[in-house]
This record gives C-alpha cells, sequence and structure tokens, in this order.
C-alpha cells in the first residue's frame, strides 16, 4: 500500500465522524500546491541532474511548514503524504501554519559535505525563484537526510538572494544554535515523543486495555533507527522516564539485551567498529526487521514509513506502539493492529515535538531575541528574596543547591521543554477527551484526525469569498 494512499485512507475514516461539508473535506484533503525540479549539480568533473520536490499541502494558515528529505527514495506520492501529515500535526498542536514537505532525490551517504552543500543551496535558490519559501511564506525545517548544518545553508543562501529583509532568519528552522537557531530544537522530536508516550503510560483507562500497570518505570521500550528522533526518545525515555531499551535496530542489523542497552554506549560501539552487532553483552537478531516483533510494553519505529505492513502485523507483540517516524504503519496493518487491541499512538500526534519547538525558534526569530533574556534576571531576584523574607521569619535558612533550585529564573532550554510539554500534554487530552465522549471514536489516531480535521476546516469556512 502506498504511503500517500495510507494518509489518504486515514483522513477519510476520521472524516466520516465530523460534520464537516464534502466539499470542505475535498479542499482540505487536496495538496494545494507541487513543486517539481530539475536541476545541475556539478559533482566531481561530471553534472548531475538533481531531482527534488517541495509540496504545499494546505494554505489555510500562513506560512506553511515542513521539512526537508534527502533521500533516494523520495518521489512525489511520498512528499505530498508527507506534506498532507504535517498539516494535521499543527492543527492537532495548535501550531499556527499550513503543512508543507520538501525532498531532494539523493542518497545523502553518496556525497562529500561539500557537495550536499551546492545541491542544498541549489535547491534553496530555485525555491527562492518559485516564492516557495520565506518567513510568511513557506519555512523548512531538517528531516531524513538533513539536519542543523543544511538549515544553515539554506538560511545563508536566502540572505544572500534577499539580503536587507529584517526578518531573514525565519525563514527556516532547525538552524544551529548560534546561527540564529534555538536550544532544544535538535532533542525536541524525541524528547516530544517520550512526553506523549508517558501520558499514554500514565492514562489508567489505556493501560487497563492493554494489561499494563500505570507508569512507565521499568517498562520496555524497541527502537527502530537511532538517528536523531530515536536516539534522544532512547536516551530521554531511560534517564526522564525509567524506560528499559531492550533492543534497537539499524541499517546494519539489531542487537537484543534483557538487561537493557545503554544508548550511548551502543553508538560508541558502532562509531568504533562501523556496526552495532558485536555490542558486548547483547545478542545479535538475524534479521534487523524481527526487531519489529519483539515483546515489548512499547515499540518505537523511529526510521521510515511502510515498516509494519499487513505481511507483519499480525507477528507484532508490542502492547503500544509509538509512531516516531511518519507513516511507519500502513493503513491496512493499522486495522489488523487494532484488532489485536494494540494502542497505537499515531505520527501526527507523537512526532510533533520538532514542529513544536521548530514554531518556537521561528518566534524567537521574529522577535530578535532570546526567550528568557528579559526576565530571567527579575524571576531569579523576585524568588531569592522571598526566600530571604521566609528565611528571616522562620529564623531556619536553607543550603545553596535548594537556594538554586528555587531562586532561579528560566533560561531559553527550561522555557522551550517547558513550552514542549505543555503543547503535548494538551494535545493528548483533546485526543483523548475525543475518544472518551464519542464513543465510536476507538481509536487515537481517528481522535487526532478529527480534532485537526475541525480546526483546518473552521479555517477554510472562516475565508473570504471574493467574486
Ligand atoms: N520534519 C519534521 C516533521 O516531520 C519537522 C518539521 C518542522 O520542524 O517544520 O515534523
Amino acid at each position: 500500500m502506498k504511503f500517500y494512499e495510507s494518509v489518504q485512507r486515514n483522513f477519510d475514516k476520521a472524516a466520516a465522524f465530523t460534520n464537516v461539508p464534502a466539499g470542505i473535506l475535498s479542499q482540505i484533503k487536496a495538496c494545494n500546491s507541487v513543486y517539481y525540479m530539475q536541476f545541475p549539480v556539478k559533482i566531481g568533473k561530471e553534472y548531475q541532474v538533481i531531482e527534488a520536490f517541495r509540496v504545499q499541502h494546505s494554505h489555510h494558515r500562513l506560512p506553511t511548514k515542513g521539512g526537508i528529505r534527502f533521500s533516494h527514495k523520495v518521489d512525489q506520492e511520498e512528499v505530498m503524504a508527507l506534506a498532507s501529515l504535517m498539516t494535521y500535526k499543527c492543527a492537532l498542536v495548535d501550531v499556527p501554519f499550513g503543512g508543507a514537505k520538501g525532498g531532494v532525490r539523493i542518497s545523502h551517504r553518496d556525497y562529500t559535505p561539500d557537495q550536499l552543500q551546492r545541491i542544498t543551496r541549489r535547491y534553496t535558490t530555485e525555491l527562492v525563484r518559485r516564492n516557495f519559501i520565506g518567513p510568511g511564506i513557506d519555512v523548512p525545517a531538517p528531516d531524513y537526510g538533513t539536519g542543523s548544518r543544511e538549515m544553515a545553508w539554506i538560511y545563508d543562501t536566502y540572505q544572500v538572494l534577499k539580503g536587507g529583509e529584517i526578518d531573514n532568519a525565519a525563514c527556516v528552522t532547525g538552524k544551529p544554535v548560534n546561527q540564529y537557531g534555538i536550544r532544544g530544537r535538535d532533542e525536541a522530536t524525541g524528547r516530544g515523543v517520550y512526553y506523549g508516550i508517558r501520558e499514554v503510560f500514565q492514562d489508567k483507562m489505556l493501560m487497563k486495555k492493554v494489561g499494563l500497570d500505570p507508569g512507565t518505570e521499568g517498562k520496555t521500550m524497541v527502537i527502530q533507527g537511532l538517528g536523531n528522533v530515536g536516539y534522544h526518545t532512547g536516551t530521554i525515555s531511560h534517564q526522564e522516564g525509567g524506560f528499559k531499551i531492550i533492543c534497537v535496530a539499524e541499517i546494519e542489523g539489531a542487537i537484543y539485551s534483557d538487561d537493557g542497552l545503554d544508548i550511548d554506549a551502543v553508538l560508541a560501539h558502532r562509531k568504533a567498529t562501523g556496526s552495532l552487532m558485536d555490542f558486548p553483552g547483547a545478542k545479535n537478531l538475524s534479521q534487523r526487521k524481527k526487531a519489529l516483533e519483539i515483546e515489548c510494553d512499547v515499540l518505537v519505529p523511529a526510521a521510515l514509513e511502510n515498516q509494519i505492513r499487513t505481511d507483519n502485523a499480525n507477528r507484532i507483540k508490542a502492547r503500544v506502539i509509538a509512531e516516531a517516524a511518519n507513516g511507519p504503519v500502513t493503513a491496512d496493518a493499522i486495522e489488523i493492529l487494532l484488532k489485536k487491541g494494540i494502542i497505537i499512538i499515531p505520527d501526527v500526534y507523537i512526532n510533533a515535538g520538532g514542529v513544536t519547538v521548530s514554531y518556537f525558534e521561528w518566534l524567537k526569530n521574529l522577535s530578535h531575541m532570546r526567550f528568557g533574556r528579559i526576565q530571567k534576571r527579575f524571576d531569579q531576584n523576585t524568588y531569592g528574596s522571598l526566600v530571604d523574607l521566609v528565611e528571616k521569619q522562620t529564623g531556619k535558612s536553607i543550603n545553596d543547591r535548594e537556594r538554586e533550585m528555587i531562586a532561579r529564573g528560566a533560561d531559553e532550554i527550561d522555557l522551550v521543554r517547558s513550552g514542549l510539554e505543555e503543547t503535548m500534554v494538551n494535545a493528548y487530552h483533546q485526543m483523548r477527551e475525543l475518544m472518551y465522549k464519542r464513543t465510536k471514536i476507538k481509536d487515537l489516531r481517528t481522535a487526532a484526525f478529527v480534532n485537526a480535521i475541525g480546526k483546518v476546516a473552521s479555517d477554510y469556512m472562516n475565508m473570504g469569498v471574493f467574486p
């Protein structure tokens, strides 16, 4: 089943629970603008024609927003599917953007950093020429195969072409911190995945359904893909939630340990030996796809789409699946898993932390100031005076460490994490409420889509109609 078809099917399933007029539903579902480009880039002594896309799925709010993927598997339908998901994701978590996505059909591993830079800058030039990028138009970000380095190149290219405009830094997010980025963007998707999983594991009703005690401590986790999202999900879930990571999979294979794996040590081993395999104290799995079939409390597919399909869905033994990647389960497989009683935390919710912190970065760029700069010292002094007063009144004093904990002002990273947690918790409760109030809505994805469709529809229905 094609990824785009899966997204459409998930949309249709939810649309049936709304009373949005059919014409508006068709407008929401369609991709508004699809831009396909080909451009030449000199690679070594040869010229190569690079194929790329940018899809803006919905203009109900502007700018449109979504990452840029570098992968040899990129095609128009994949980018359309990913752009559509961005619209629903942003609406669900109340990030006021339309959805978009970009794709460049190259394998990033086949090029040197210098070649990647030329490709990225040329792609950005094409976007500028067609008015497909800008702080109020369309704002890219990292996705599979790209990171802060590519975002810095995009910003610089935009700045060269559009110099003198005051808000240029907001033309792209996920930039390095010293290049107008924001603290906490790198970890944001993984941290958001952890907050979402934590909400589900604290939900007594849902935990009862899968026969688990509420809480995260000691629960087992399997992760497919140790890129940015998988890595941060694993480390944060372990450090802050007490999850035990029993299995991880990467391109070359998968490893398993009942005692739990230390992700940083696994990655250090991979760097030193070139592979995850033969990690001391762990068992090698015969095939990497077997990792998905291991019995665990939560399975985190954090790689690419279409990983769980009709051919392996019946063998999945996880109690909960957290879709850290976009579209890892096909629409057919979703029905099989739901029948088996597995809880699926959908991509449009669980991986929304990335775009949420991108939104904070965009706001930071428009305000031209770091979060916390104005109030940090003020808060620190106010809380300090309060502690002084209590000490004076009670005649008791607290130690330096305690004082540091209480009498402090928030740094940018504290505010970003707090805003992200608030966003993930709120969106979870919006979905949950729909699921429990509307008894015919039986799964979190349908609830997420119903919520998102309602918000996007109300924007469309409010728009002025010009004769
Ligand atoms: N590529 C990420 C996603 O799929 C982040 C998008 C963004 O930050 O705009 O959500």
